[in-house]
């Protein structure tokens, strides 16, 4: 097909749209681009596509009508195991030239018309803010075989009045913002995700009445960072605020929110874990590193004794509270002083569980303006990684061993999560990674969520699906809990 100027979109007036085919995602990232790539699903599916996951080898994809591969952009491998997904996906097309494949995320955000260089046989390229007109640019492509650029902004995704009910589903997302004001000098969110921007309070609200009418017991309010959520509506809104109004959801047994910037936590909230009896107690605040000075050259807004005190005050507000975290090592001019002093507030933050990743020199972030050297030596960041895992690993068996003994009502969501079929998300997420471990757990159970957001592994004999029940832990290991019915 001989690749024509793409037709850059901004926004387009809606048409009726009737589709038949299959369509399959692939997804990277974090849990935005999780749930985007359910709601880009859902747009698809509500058309008439038959929506499944993709899988890394592009097996089973040979029926595909659309191929999507929603990318991230936060490190280097991301983006090289986003374009090896789509030579798969080009093989296919080789044989299907009426195949659409179409990129979606921060990677379509920040490389913009150059995929269409790279990857000449791409027909989509849509940048985070379009997600949601997935069903329309597929119709014309396929109508009018067009190549089409959508990457410019567009509020209607934090506006969209298209509910997407998610069938089948107990436990569902809600984008309650998007985007961030913080410029971290190793994060690319600000450049692909643009300013922050908040839901309209009562949309928010509405769209959970009808997700928990539609079957979700859980909700997780997300944003990159949801304490700054309602700063831009007027009138202003708080997310302390938010969190009471849809807490009070006829139906609604659990709430939950990520992700929080330790800078901007802010006194209520902590309250909020007190007055609100189906919040969970459940924070996901990510400190990246552990030095002050490493701190202040990523430009957090915080010290390691700030941080520390906040984490006192969130066991002091709610004790039996699990605490999350993200940690970067290897940041430019990280010495071994900086690095006892990540592990220190990892020994003392006593997480239950951390995402660790190496620090990864990327474009268009405040790094690369600063002209930031990487230069901590690879051998180096991988020493550091795998102790502040060993280090992590230690800490988060004492904290989960704590439970033992404990009875705690469980949500039981799914069966499998490797079975789920849109859900499945590559292992470089982190809920792909946490899936595999549950599939791999679970051959004859069921797998739910602890009040703390721990996987809870129990052999129940019978299908419990969407329910919530008591269980008594027997036993934890660093990544899991595993009890009985009570
Ligand atoms: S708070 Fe920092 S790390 Fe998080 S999305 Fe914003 S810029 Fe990126």
């Amino acid at each position: 097909m001989v690749p024509q100027e793409p037709v850059a979109l901004q926004t387009a007036n809606r048409e009726p749209l009737t589709a038949r085919g299959t369509a399959f995602i692939e997804t990277f990232g974090c849990q935005m681009n999780v749930l985007d790539s359910e709601l880009a699903g859902a747009t698809l599916s509500e058309v008439g596509f038959n929506v499944k996951a993709a899988n890394a080898s592009g097996r089973g994809m040979g029926e595909a009508d659309v191929i999507m591969v929603n990318t991230c952009s936060v490190r280097e491998h991301a983006e090289q195991k986003a374009y090896s997904f789509l030579g798969r996906a080009y093989r296919l097309k080789k044989q299907n030239p009426e195949l659409v494949i179409a990129v979606l995320g921060c990677m379509a955000q920040k490389e913009g018309a150059l995929i269409f260089k790279r990857a000449p046989y791409v027909d989509i390229v849509a940048g985070t803010q379009h997600f949601t007109k997935i069903d329309e640019y597929v119709a014309r492509v396929k109508s009018k075989r067009e190549r089409i650029l959508a990457i410019g902004r567009d509020d209607e995704v934090v506006s969209a009045k298209r509910y997407r009910i998610r069938d089948g589903r107990h436990s569902l997302q809600v984008a309650v913002m998007r985007g961030c004001d913080h410029h971290c000098t190793f994060c690319v969110v600000p450049n692909t995700r643009g300013m922050e921007q908040s839901k309209p309070f009562d949309d928010v609200v509405k769209e959970c009445e009808i997700l928990v009418g539609g079957g979700a017991r859980e909700i997780t309010l997300l944003g990159q960072n949801i304490d700054s959520y309602g700063k831009r509506l007027t009138p202003r809104r708080t997310l302390a605020e938010l969190l009471h109004a849809v807490a009070k959801v006829p139906g609604l047994d659990r709430l939950r929110f990520i992700t929080s910037h330790p800078a901007d936590l802010k006194p209520e909230l902590f309250n909020a874990f007190k007055e609100i009896p189906n919040l969970m107690p459940y924070l996901h605040f990510p400190a990246q590193s552990g030095s002050d000075r490493i701190l202040r050259a990523m430009r957090r807004g915080y010290t390691f004794d700030d941080y520390m005190r906040l984490v006192d005050k969130a066991r002091e507000a709610c004790p039996e509270i699990g605490l999350a975290g993200d940690t970067i090592v290897g940041f430019p001019t990280e010495t071994d002083t900086d690095f006892e002093r990540t592990l220190e507030l990892h020994r003392r933050a006593e997480y239950q569980n951390a995402f660790v990743f190496t620090y990864s020199h990327r474009e268009f972030t405040p790094a690369e303006k600063m002209e930031l050297k990487d230069d901590v030596p690879e051998h180096v960041k991988n020493e550091r990684v795998n102790e502040l895992l060993r280090v992590q690993r230690e800490v988060s068996e004492r904290v989960l061993a704590r439970h033992v003994g404990k009875t705690m009502p469980v949500l039981f969501d799914r069966k499998d999560p490797a079975t789920d079929p849109v859900l499945r998300v590559s292992e470089s997420t982190e809920a792909g990674f946490a899936a595999k471990h549950e599939a791999r757990i679970t051959k004859h159970g069921l797998s739910g969520r602890s009040p703390q957001n721990l996987p809870v592994h129990v052999n129940a004999g019978r299908d419990l699906t969407g329910e919530i029940a008591e269980v008594r832990i027997t036993r934890a290991t660093g990544l899991a809990l595993y009890g009985e019915l009570c």
